[in-house]
């Protein structure tokens, strides 16, 4: 897309979330008939999800030649998603114990909120979630991450086969071109898509009124959350410019789309098209995209990990329960396990928060005290998602020494 296009395409998605969130804020629920067009939008996104995975992932893998440089690009990903999860948590529990958010909260109001429909969620469930006995039954109920394992494994098997692979190869190649060619076209739509989102999600809130109110209940868990969120954002920022040596205004401005679809969304996964996109405007090297992208967007979330930090304190201080700093570090485990197992899908952080919680004992209704931000929390969190996931691409990029994109 040329860089006019792109630089329309970004004021015209602007304006579609200040007037989303004007006409959310004062018509409230009547807004909630423009829901069907933000549906459609997130729809037509989710429709590219699995073709776009497979695509993208099978020809980044094959594009790599030797499976050797498989192992190594890997290592990369998984390194970098640890280490800024990690840092995220860490950043999480700092926030916390300096906001103190639950400290002095009524307990009351949401004592009978239901508690989260979510299974023991253990590290073998972690380990077997990789894999899915149907691969077309996983594609069909948008599992991804097995998805995203039998793509690499059969990438890497095509790879070995010499001549007798590039046909299938080639399918790949042409398949993810009319993808992003896809991609390109539904953007134009972005803009009415996500003033539909913002609208209809604010009016059906209760609109701007409830939207004040809601906030000033939760402020200072809101601003825990918010402020830890920024923080890591900066340090993403130090990384762009430091291990993957980018100018980052130049890169925020490539990925000013995605993120904006992302906090209209609340959706990594349904953003993973126009992450793609932004990338590849950005210039980041194609194999390391193409192969870290979908990855990222399914298992790696710091906004998601985050937030779960600073929740999980917050009900325990709302609680009256002092957590050691063992407890802590338990915490700082437990929530980067949770935000791997957390689907990229609208607040998918909100049921996997179980885990942590049950592993420091806290009660699982604690989880009532939050809902009714989590709306929006949940919106900031995945702008930080899918922000951390790009920076991923560009790290990588530069560490398995490749120059430019397509
Ligand atoms: N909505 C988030 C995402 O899609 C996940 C979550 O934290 O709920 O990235």
């Amino acid at each position: 897309m040329k860089s006019l296009h792109e630089q329309k395409l970004l004021l015209a998605m602007l304006v579609g979330i200040v007037a989303g969130g004007f006409s959310g804020y004062f018509w409230g629920s009547a807004m909630q008939s423009v829901a069907w067009l933000g549906e459609l939008f997130l729809t037509t996104l989710k429709m590219l999800i699995v073709p776009l995975i497979a695509a993208s992932v099978i020809t980044g893998v094959a594009g790599l030649g030797d499976v050797r440089r498989l192992g190594r690009m890997g290592g990369y990903a998984v390194a970098y998603y640890a280490c800024t999860t990690l840092f995220a948590v860490s950043i999480g529990l700092l926030m916390a114990n300096l906001w103190q958010p639950g400290v002095g909260v009524s307990l009351a109001a949401d004592a009978h909120a239901p508690k989260p429909a979510v299974g023991d969620i253990g590290f073998s469930d972690l380990i077997l979630s990789l894999v899915h006995p149907n691969i077309i039954a996983a594609a069909a109920d948008m599992k991804l991450l097995p998805i995203i394992v039998f793509c690499i494994a059969f990438a890497a098997a095509l790879s070995t086969l010499g001549e007798r692979g590039r046909p299938v190869i080639a399918f790949f190649e042409s398949l993810n071109d009319g993808m992003m060619k896809l991609v390109e076209w539904i953007m134009w739509f972005a803009p009415i898509g996500v003033f539909a989102l913002i609208a209809s999600k604010l009016g059906a809130a209760g609109g701007g009124e409830a939207f004040v109110a809601q906030l000033a209940g939760l402020g200072k868990y809101a601003l825990a959350v918010i402020s830890g969120l920024l923080t890591h954002a900066a340090l993403l920022c130090l990384f762009l410019a430091v291990l993957a040596r980018r100018q980052v205004g130049d890169y925020l401005k490539h990925m000013a789309t995605a993120l904006m679809t992302a906090f209209s969304t609340a959706s990594s996964s349904a953003t993973l098209p126009l992450t793609l996109e932004g990338v590849k405007m950005a210039g980041v090297d194609e194999k390391a995209r193409r192969f870290v992208l979908p990855l990222g967007a399914t298992v790696n979330m710091d906004g998601t990990a985050l937030y779960e930090a600073v929740a999980v304190l917050f009900i325990a201080q709302a609680y009256g329960i002092d957590l050691s700093f063992g407890q802590q570090m338990l915490v700082l485990i437990t929530a980067t396990m949770a935000a791997i197992g957390a689907a990229g899908i609208p607040e998918a952080g909100l049921v996997t928060m179980v885990i942590v919680l049950e592993a420091v004992g806290l009660p699982l209704e604690g989880i009532g005290l939050l809902l009714a931000i989590d709306w929006f929390l949940d919106r900031c969190r995945t702008t930080v998602n899918v922000f951390g996931d790009s920076v991923g691409a560009a790290v990588v990029g530069r560490l398995i020494g490749a120059k430019g994109g397509a």
